[in-house]
C-alpha cells in the first residue's frame, strides 16, 4: 500500500489502528516531496525538522488525546505567516523573511496536531492564475509538466495532486483556490468572507481574500475547514458564528426534494470548452435523475465581474503593498543616497513584473482624477453583482458552474498576455465579490487526460450545505 495516495480520513484510521506510525507517515511524505519537488517545484521550503514532532504525536494516539489532524502533514501557501518557516509570498522582496507570529489558521492547525511540512509556491503575492509569477520559478502541473497547475495557489494544488501531502492551505482572492484545484484535479474550497480569520495572511485584496483548504476528498476539506474556521479577535471581519462539525454532518442524508439547483446561463456561453460543458451536463442529468430540481437562472451582471474584480483587487493590492518599502520588511536596495531612493530602488528591484503592474493599476484607479470613474463605479457594480446572487439564492439552494473556461494551459501560453490570464478567473471572481463560498469538485478528465472541475456556489455561511451536496455528488456520481 502506498500511504501517500490515501485521504486524511484513511490515514487517520490507520494511525488509530496503529497500522502505521506518525514517523513512518512523515518520512514517507518527506521522501515523496524530495523526489518530486525537483521537477514540480511545488514547495519553496521543506520543513525537515517536522519529523521531530512525530514522536509526541504518536504518543497522543496511544494516550487517546490525538487532535483532529494529529500527525497529518499539511502544506501551507507561502503567504500565510509561520514563525518557524520563512514566509516569502514567492517574492524577492520577502526572500528569507521570518514572521514574528503565526497566522490564526496556523495556530489552529498546530492546536489540532497537524504537522506543517512545508511552504508552497505561488504567484508573487497571489497575483496570477498560473504560478508562473513566482520569483522562484514556476510550479508544474503533475498531470502534464508542460502545463501550469493554475494559480495563484498552484504549489498547494500540485502538492496534493502529486501525493506530496494529503492536505494544504491556499488563499483565494478571485479564484486562487478553486482554479488550481480544477487544473490539478483536487477538491478546493473558498469559504465565505469572514468564515476564516485572515490574521497572518499577507493581504492582497482585503475585502476579497479568504484562506481555504485543498485535499483529495470533500470530507477531508470539511475536516480542515472545521479546524481553521471560527472567530478571531485579531480580524475584525471574521464572524463570530458557531463552527459546525462539517466533516461528520456532511454524511447525513440529504433532502433531495428540497434542493433546487440553479444553472446560470451567463456561465455557459462562448469561450467555455465543449468538453467541460459536456461533463457538467452529465452531472446535471445525474442530479435530475436522482430527484434534484435543476433550473436555468440568470446572473445578469456576470460579464462585469472581471473588470470590477480587477479594479477593486488592484486598488486594495496597491495600498496593501505600500508597506514593502525596504525599511520595515525584507529586501533593501544597497547604496541608496536618500530615503526616496531607498523606497524606489527597493521596490523597483524587489517586486516582479506582475506586482508592479497591479500596483500601477491600483494607484491609477484610486488617483484623484479617476477615483469616481473607476473605483467608485466598481464598488457600485460590486453591489449589483451581490444582488444578482441574492436574487438567485432566493430561488435556488446552489448554483453550479464550470470552475474554469478550459483545462490547464501550457506554460508561457498566457504569461505575456495579462488580459488573457485575467480571463481565466471569469467564473470564480463572482464568489469573492459577493463574499459567498465556492468549491471546486473534480468531475473527470478531458480527452487529453487533464482534470476537469466543476464549481458549486452557496449562500454566505452555508458551507455545511455546500459540502454536504458536494459530498453527495462525490460519493454517487461515477467519474470517467
Ligand atoms: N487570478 C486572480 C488574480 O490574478 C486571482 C488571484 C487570487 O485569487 N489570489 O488576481
Amino acid at each position: 500500500m502506498n500511504i501517500t495516495t490515501l485521504t486524511i480520513w484513511q490515514i487517520k484510521e490507520l494511525l488509530w489502528k496503529k497500522e502505521i506510525s506518525v514517523s513512518d507517515l512523515i518520512n514517507e511524505y518527506l521522501s515523496t516531496i524530495y523526489e518530486k519537488n525537483e521537477t514540480l517545484n511545488a514547495f519553496l521550503h521543506i520543513n525537515e525538522g517536522c519529523i521531530n514532532q512525530a514522536e509526541s504525536s504518536q504518543k497522543k494516539y496511544i494516550d487517546k488525546t490525538a487532535g483532529e489532524l494529529e500527525g497529518i502533514p499539511i502544506a501551507i501557501k507561502d503567504n500565510i505567516c509561520t514563525v518557524d518557516q520563512p514566509t516569502t509570498c514567492a517574492s524577492k522582496i520577502l526572500k528569507g523573511y521570518m514572521s514574528p507570529f503565526d497566522a490564526h489558521v496556523i495556530k489552529k492547525l498546530r492546536d489540532a496536531g497537524a504537522i506543517l511540512i512545508g511552504k508552497t509556491n505561488m504567484d508573487e503575492f497571489a497575483f496570477g492564475s498560473s504560478t508562473e509569477n513566482s520569483a522562484f520559478g514556476p510550479t508544474l502541473n503533475p498531470y502534464d509538466t508542460q502545463r501550469v497547475p493554475g494559480g495563484s495557489s498552484g504549489g498547494s494544488a500540485a502538492a496534493v495532486a502529486a501525493d506530496m501531502v494529503p492536505g494544504a492551505l491556499g488563499s483565494d482572492t478571485g479564484g486562487s483556490i478553486r482554479q488550481p484545484a480544477s487544473f490539478c484535479g483536487v477538491v478546493g474550497l473558498k469559504p465565505s468572507y469572514g468564515r476564516v480569520s485572515r490574521y497572518g495572511l499577507v493581504a492582497f485584496g482585503s475585502s476579497l481574500d479568504q484562506i481555504g483548504p485543498f485535499a483529495k476528498s470533500v470530507k477531508d476539506v470539511a475536516l480542515i475547514l472545521k479546524v481553521i474556521a471560527g472567530y478571531d479577535q485579531h480580524d475584525s471581519t471574521c464572524c463570530n458564528l458557531d463552527v459546525p462539525e462539517y466533516d461528520r454532518e456532511i454524511e447525513k442524508d440529504i433532502e433531495k426534494s428540497k434542493i433546487k439547483i440553479g444553472i446560470p446561463e451567463e456561465y455557459f456561453q462562448e469561450g467555455l470548452s465543449p468538453e467541460i460543458r459536456e461533463k457538467i451536463n452529465k452531472i446535471l442529468d445525474f442530479l435530475e435523475n436522482n430527484g434534484f430540481f435543476v433550473e436555468k437562472i440568470n446572473l445578469p451582471h456576470t460579464h462585469y465581474g472581471i473588470p470590477t474584480y480587477y479594479i477593486i483587487s488592484t486598488a486594495e493590492a496597491s495600498t496593501n503593498l505600500a508597506r514593502f518599502d525596504g525599511v520595515k520588511f525584507g529586501y533593501r536596495s544597497k547604496d541608496s543616497k536618500t530615503v526616496y531612493d531607498l523606497y524606489v530602488n527597493s521596490r523597483g528591484e524587489g517586486f516582479g513584473q506582475e506586482a508592479k503592474r497591479r500596483i500601477m493599476l491600483g494607484t491609477f484607479v484610486l488617483s484623484a482624477g479617476y477615483y469616481e470613474a473607476y473605483y467608485l463605479k466598481a464598488q457600485k457594480v460590486r453591489t449589483l453583482i451581490m444582488k444578482d446572487f441574492e436574487n438567485a439564492f432566493s430561488k435556488v439552494s446552489f448554483i453550479i458552474t464550470p470552475t474554469t473556461p478550459e483545462t490547464a494551459f501550457k506554460l508561457g501560453e498566457k504569461s505575456e498576455k495579462p488580459l488573457m490570464m485575467y480571463l481565466s478567473d471569469i467564473y470564480t471572481v463572482g464568489a469573492n465579490l459577493a463574499g459567498i463560498p465556492g468549491i471546486n469538485l473534480p468531475i473527470g478528465f478531458s480527452s487529453g487526460k487533464l482534470p476537469i472541475g466543476m464549481q458549486i456556489l452557496a449562500p454566505a455561511f452555508k458551507e455545511l450545505d455546500l459540502l454536504q451536496f458536494a459530498y453527495y455528488i462525490e460519493q454517487n456520481f461515477t467519474r470517467e
